[in-house]
């Protein structure tokens, strides 16, 4: 069975290791089956580096290599290489790159200036390791997120860019919009509307609807494929009881208008027979009051555990999905 997931960083990274083991559980090959559709919009330019943060956390965590307790970035990772930067005043104080990191975006900027396209760095940077999984990045073009700002900043910026709002600002400042800038010229990588065409059951991750499963949406291509594909799209709750499961995603919902709960992302995200995305969704049992409003609205909904707490548990959560699809 094929499976395309359009997930974000860490949650997607948590529902893909589930996926992964779905799919072995049912002795089919993950690397065959199992295709990641992932974020790019809060790639970003630094010291001269291309940095994918979402890409990251998904391969080093299908690589088994990601700090688990941090929660980001490789497992015994040091900062000797961007506390220099810093000190040169040529990185972003706030914003940490380990060294392995740091090694990874110079082998992606490497590549990307010899005119390999992302898609295939990509796939060169996965190579090293068993990942079970094929990962492709929603476009190689350029389009990063810039969050439009309620009120000036201090210094009088009105837009930041993503990761300078989410990491410095730890999402506190009030957002009035996001923009994925570069979206509209953006394609998507290659391999990705395919990959979406020939999938059995499309899922998204219970990643940030705005940031991370929207930003997707934004490259011109992608929303039209998932309306068009023979596969059932069913999406995941990242909202357990009116909250986030980590992580400031209610900052995001709350600047779009959207509120905190498993049902308003649904809503949000919409009904297939409507023109929307959704031919099911799930909820956690928490939120099973929803359940019968979102299936009468063209939402096919059911409520089942979604605390990713490991690769066996999410499993079954991914195969709640595929049996919702079907
Ligand atoms: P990021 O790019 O690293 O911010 O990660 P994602 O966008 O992929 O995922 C962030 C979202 O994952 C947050 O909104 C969390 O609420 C959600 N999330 C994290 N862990 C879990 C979990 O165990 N279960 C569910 N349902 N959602 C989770
Ligand atoms: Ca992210």
């Amino acid at each position: 069975m094929k499976i395309t997931v359009l997930a974000g960083g860490v949650g997607g990274a948590r529902f893909l290791l589930g996926a992964r083991q779905y799919l072995r559980d049912a002795g089919a090959d993950p690397a065959a089956d199992l295709t990641a559709i992932v974020n790019t919009a809060d790639d970003l330019w630094l010291a001269g580096l291309r940095v994918t943060p979402d890409l990251d956390s998904i391969l080093y965590a299908l690589a088994g290599v990601n700090d688990t307790a941090r929660g980001w970035g490789r497992a015994g990772d040091t900062e000797v290489v961007n506390t220099e930067l810093a000190a040169w005043g040529a990185a972003w104080p706030w914003f940490t790159l380990g060294d392995l990191d740091i090694a990874a975006s110079l082998a992606r900027t490497a590549w990307l200036r010899d005119g390999l396209p992302l898609a295939e760095v990509v796939t060169r940077l996965a190579a090293r390791w068993d990942v079970g999984a094929r990962l492709l990045p929603a476009t190689g073009d350029e389009a990063e997120t810039i969050v439009h700002l309620a009120a000036p900043a201090d210094d009088g910026r009105t837009e930041l860019h993503f990761q300078e709002w989410w990491v410095r600002y730890r999402a506190a400042l009030p957002a009035a919009s996001f923009e994925v800038r570069g979206a509209a010229d953006a394609r998507p990588a290659d391999g990705v509307l395919d990959a979406i065409a020939t999938a059995d059951v499309v899922l998204l991750a219970p990643s940030n609807p705005v940031v991370s499963i929207g930003s997707i949406l934004e490259i011109p291509g992608i929303r039209d494929a998932l309306g068009r594909t023979t596969a059932r799209v069913v999406g995941v709750s990242p909202i357990i009881g009116g909250a986030v499961v980590r992580g400031m995603a209610d900052a995001c919902l709350t600047a779009i208008g959207v509120a905190t709960s498993a049902d308003a992302v649904a809503r949000r995200y919409g009904s297939r027979t409507d023109g929307g995305l959704l031919d099911g969704w799930l909820v956690d049992t928490v939120d099973a009051g929803v359940v019968d409003a979102l299936t009468a609205d063209g939402i096919p909904t059911r409520a089942v555990p979604l605390w990713m707490t490991d690769p066996a548990t999410t499993a079954q959560l991914v195969a709640d999905a595929v049996d919702l699809a079907n």
